[in-house]
């Protein structure tokens, strides 16, 4: 290097060196660049002067005794974490009764479920200002240094829930609709997934994951959210001794852990692990936590049950009786969980059992009108807009409802149904600006006929400005 160069080179404001004697400048300000050996010194002279833990206090990750760590600018670093204080009062959480309200807007049926479910989140609210206050509480008195000997806290259990019942019988939906009525994050993930990648321990900690995305990645939110893992039922053990045990059983073990309350770090907007990406510390011991499967087959385990301790003549009424029963889901027992292949620990910690009612006919008819977005009021505002009144006779809801039962999925099966016969009408119907009125006749539903069309009057066109208005 000539003497020109090695003049123009940046040197230690320090000890005055080039940065080719002393190694690479850490630039402090524009005009203050320190090199390695006299920031050293300079912290060692600190350390032996101060109390460490003060001054590094309020420098997260930033190890005073650790120079590299200046330089490795592409390493992941842990983000700032929002830990956001959420005190929890009484008065943010709602009632039983108006959780149960809320429900009954948009869940038709199931009663006792939605009974159950409002007094179980009721109590896993009311569990987390327990503890919170029990927290405040013992950080007073170590405060101040009240000895507190062998005096032993109370503690509330966690609710966890295990919804079961038919598929398309509402179980998403409910817990869907009391996540939005909480206003509390919510992750969804389905069993079945987890049993295919087989259970390595990521598997099933990213729906925390996911649920620290949903809660925006704020920590404090997502302790508090609902995780609901649907087809629960699909990680029984199997029954059929031929049959090779895919891992169900061993993620009902993997699990426990987080259902009963457990500290896992996770990936932040990412799914998987990986040196990039940055990790959060999520605690679930607050985490509400649900899971819901159809369990079929498991009204066999129950009617035998029921039926087996009962003299042999009288068990063939008794029989007869339980195969009529449609709810038999109701009458279930750990135990019959137990026998269906679900793991008593796994068990053990979802106290919360809440069968719900397979779908009636009654019951379709009243989702496709009733509720808040009832799929008919969607279909309504839809013709509004061409300003053309839609109605359904009574009888073509239950030729609607008829043809969903037939299907075997629940409610899920009404809006493909509705979404076939409406195809003709909506593209038809606004090329004809006098179509007053479409009337869905159940000639129409069954395919035996057309929908009845009423022409546009003078009152009726008023009365449609006045819908779309
Ligand atoms: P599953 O029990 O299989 O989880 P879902 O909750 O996903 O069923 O139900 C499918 C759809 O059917 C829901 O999105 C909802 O629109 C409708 N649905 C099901 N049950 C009800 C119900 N009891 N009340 C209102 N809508 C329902």
């Amino acid at each position: 290097m000539s003497e020109e160069n090695k003049n123009e080179e940046k040197r230690c404001s320090v000890c005055g060196r080039n940065e080719s004697e002393c190694g690479k400048l850490i630039r402090m300000t524009d005009e203050l660049m320190i090199c390695d050996d006299c920031m050293q010194r300079s912290i060692d002279t600190v350390r032996s002067q101060t109390d460490l833990s003060e001054l590094t206090k309020n420098m997260p990750r930033l190890s005073f005794l650790n120079l590299s760590d200046f330089f490795r600018g592409s390493a992941p670093k842990e983000e700032k974490q929002e830990v956001e204080e959420l005190p929890y009062e009484m008065a943010d959480v709602p009632p039983p009764h108006r959780i149960k309200a809320g429900l009954d807007r948009y869940v038709i049926g199931q009663e006792h479920a939605k009974k159950v479910l409002s007094v179980a989140v009721y109590n896993h609210y009311k569990r987390i200002i327990a503890e919170e206050k029990q927290a405040a509480h013992k950080k007073e008195e170590e405060k101040k240094r009240i000895p507190d000997p062998a005096k032993k806290k109370l503690t509330i259990d966690k609710s966890n829930i295990l919804l079961l019942g038919p598929t398309g019988c509402g179980k998403t939906y409910l817990v869907e609709t009391l996540a939005a009525l909480l206003d509390v994050p919510l992750a969804m993930t389905d069993a079945t997934s987890l049993t295919e990648a087989g259970y390595i321990g990521d598997d099933i900690e990213s729906v925390v994951s996911k649920l620290l995305a949903a809660a925006g990645n704020n920590v404090a939110k997502a302790e508090r959210g609902i995780i609901f893992v649907d087809e629960i039922d699909k990680l029984a053990k199997k029954r059929n001794m031929n049959q090779r045990d895919v891992s169900g059983e061993a993620v009902q073990q993997g699990m426990l852990r987080l259902l009963e309350g457990s500290e896992v770090e996770v990936p932040v907007g990412a799914s998987s692990k990986n040196a990039m990406v940055p990790m959060r510390k999520v605690n679930t011991k607050n985490i509400l936590f649900i899971v819901g499967g159809a369990f079929p087959g498991l009204e066999d385990i129950i009617r035998e049950r029921l039926t087996e301790h009962s003299s042999i003549g009288f068990s063939a009424d008794l029989k007869d009786r339980f195969d009529k029963d449609k709810d038999l889901l109701l009458k279930v027992t750990t135990e019959d969980l137990r026998k269906f292949g679900m793991i008593p620990e796994f068990l053990g910690r979802l106290p919360v059992i809440c069968p719900l009612h397979s779908l009636t006919e009654e019951m379709l008819v009243r989702i496709l009108k009733e509720p808040q977005n009832a799929i008919l009021r969607q279909y309504e505002a839809l013709l509004a807009m061409d300003e053309v009144r839609l109605t359904f006779e009574d009888d073509a809801l239950s030729a609607i409802a008829a043809c969903a039962l037939e299907k075997d999925t629940g409610a899920r099966a009404l809006r493909s149904i509705i979404e076939s016969f409406m195809l003709d009408i909506m593209y038809e119907i606004p090329k004809d600006d006098y179509i007053g009125e479409v009337v869905i006749t159940k000639e129409y539903v069954n395919g035996a006929g057309g929908p009845r069309i009423l022409m546009r009057t003078g009152d009726a066109q008023r009365d449609l400005k006045a819908l779309n208005g």
